[in-house]
């Protein structure tokens, strides 16, 4: 295989940290000298980095991730595929932003690290070398932004956090992780068929996102309305359906032409308008509510923000969303 051309962009994270015995886990400056050091890497491709910035990734939020994309947007043509190292904490939101805004069919692929640099059976340097294998393969391209940890291969869309420590975190728990890789070659096993480009040169970060809880009472929706969101997204029970003391302030807020947009959440599974009761998904959609399909809570929330950056109208985002796919 022809050796590719591949930018490493950095933004922080463990991967991109050491243990300190005064401060404990702290940033580690060395990680670009380290990542070229590894022949695995100079043998596949060759690496420029580039630093977009160090810092753990609870402090990404979306305007960094919206920059992150316009700027994979504009290095992306100088080269054969980019990768993105992250914090895995915000990594999922990231890698979904970049799905929706980047525009290219060149590989992307985000990695990360559970283990800093100076931890035993330390996950970065291998995952790193996943990811510059797989941005140099040619099955990579047109599959959307790409997850690579642990030896897996995941879509930007369905990859989720699901353990605190653990180096398999990342799992795709509906639909599987799309390959994986092996010593002798990356290998795909199925193509992530829903794909969405929704490219836009603004962000709206106005968007909330409230989870359901039992016996939980209007005060978040209506701090909601208070501060001007544009949308809501509300994590509701099972197949969408919410408790009977939110109804007064859901109705206020449709009233006001915000967006609501149900999602579960429960782990995996579409909502559906399928009770008819008060609160229940049917009565809901009756209402003017959006049932949001599969997506996880988080990641509709950033595609509220991409499509309130494109389209700035509540009822073209409408239309968008229950039309767009059909
Ligand atoms: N707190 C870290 C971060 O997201 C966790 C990690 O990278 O694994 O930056």
């Amino acid at each position: 295989m022809k050796k590719k051309n591949l930018l490493i962009i950095t933004t922080g994270g463990t991967i991109a940290m050491r243990y300190d015995e005064e401060f404990g886990i702290v940033q580690n400056d060395e990680l670009v000298e380290y990542l070229l050091n590894f022949p695995q890497i100079r043998n596949v491709a060759d690496i420029e980095v580039l630093e977009y910035a160090n810092v753990p990734s609870p402090y990404i939020d979306p305007e960094l991730m919206f920059g992150l994309a316009k700027l994979v947007n504009e290095k992306i043509i100088e080269y054969d595929g980019v990768i993105v190292t992250h914090g895995t904490d915000t990594l999922e939101e990231t890698a979904y932003m970049l799905d929706l805004v980047v525009t290219t069919r060149k590989p992307v692929v985000l990695t990360a690290a559970m283990r800093s640099g100076t931890d035993l059976g330390l996950d970065g340097p291998r995952n790193i070398v996943g990811a510059v294998r797989v941005a140099s393969d040619d099955d990579a391209r047109n599959k959307g932004v790409l997850v690579v940890m642990n030896d897996e291969i995941d879509s930007a869309r369905d990859v989720v956090k699901t353990d605190t420590g653990k180096t398999n975190s990342f799992i795709s728990l509906s639909y599987g992780p799309l390959g994986i890789i092996d010593p002798d070659k990356v290998i795909f096993f199925r193509d992530s068929v829903i794909r969405e480009k929704i490219p836009t040169d603004k962000l709206e970060t106005n968007i909330d996102l409230i989870r359901c809880v039992s016996g939980m009472d209007s005060r978040y929706i209506e701090s909601s309305i208070s501060c001007g969101a544009k949308a809501i997204v509300l994590e509701a029970f099972g197949r969408g359906n919410v408790p009977r003391g939110i109804i007064p302030a859901i109705k206020k807020a449709l009233d006001k032409d915000l967006i609501i947009v149900v999602v579960s959440r429960s782990y995996t599974g579409r909502v559906l308008p399928e009770y008819g009761y008060e609160g229940g998904g049917k009565s809901l959609q009756q209402m003017g509510v959006i049932l949001g399909g599969d997506l996880r809570g988080h990641k509709m929330r950033i595609k509220l923000m991409v499509l309130f950056g494109r389209y700035n109208n509540p009822a073209l985002v409408k239309k968008y969303l229950l039309h767009a796919n059909d």
